[in-house]
């Protein structure tokens, strides 16, 4: 019998998220066992080769890419789960939304204390970057989501769980308790 097949993607995050995924520890062993992995960083499978069941995506919308990686996600996966704070409300990314863009790329490219003086102050125009969006958007406003994991990064004990109720054919609904952090 063929396994469920889940991708993963990380669009505006830091990589946390698929470091949770990966802190299951030695149950990523049973979880090979169960499920084959398609489209995501952890295999380096770059593009989609069949029809996914579930899709987990950690961080949010903050280029043109990330929208087209995004919806390719949609298209590609029965269920998709937004994974961590920056998927869900664009987390630390989004803390530039209240500033204007041009404002964000002058302070990052031309004034920052940083930039070395040997360095040009240019702000990247290549016509193969992805554009900046003007601002960070979470998941859901782009596509739609099935289905929510909060936390920054969400445990590894949650990502399991969730993985296990879903592919077990159930809804998915956390106990409050399991994503509490005070
Ligand atoms: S939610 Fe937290 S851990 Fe996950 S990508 Fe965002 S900053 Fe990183």
């Amino acid at each position: 019998m063929s396994k469920p097949v889940i991708a993963t993607a990380s669009l505006a995050g830091c990589f946390g998220c698929h470091m949770s995924i990966l802190d299951i520890d030695d149950r990523i062993l049973k979880l090979i066992e169960l499920v084959e992995f398609n489209k995501s960083p952890i295999d380096d499978i770059k593009k989609f080769t069949k029809a996914c069941d579930l899709g987990l995506i950690e961080g949010g919308c903050c280029t043109s890419e990330n929208v087209e990686n995004l919806r390719l996600f949609r298209k590609n996966c029965k269920t998709l789960i937004s994974v961590g704070e920056c998927a869900i409300m664009g987390g630390l990314p989004a803390l530039r939304n209240g500033i204007p863009i041009k404002e964000c790329l002058e302070e990052a490219y031309l004034n920052s204390p940083t930039i070395s003086p040997n360095d040009p102050r240019i702000i990247p125009n290549d016509e193969e970057l992805p554009i900046i969006l003007d601002r960070v958007y979470p998941c859901h406003e782009v596509v739609k989501i099935d289905y929510f994991l909060p936390g920054c990064p969400p445990s590894a004990d949650l990502i399991w769980n969730a993985l296990t109720t879903l592919l077990g054919g159930k809804p998915l609904d956390p106990a409050y308790q399991t994503f509490k952090y005070d």
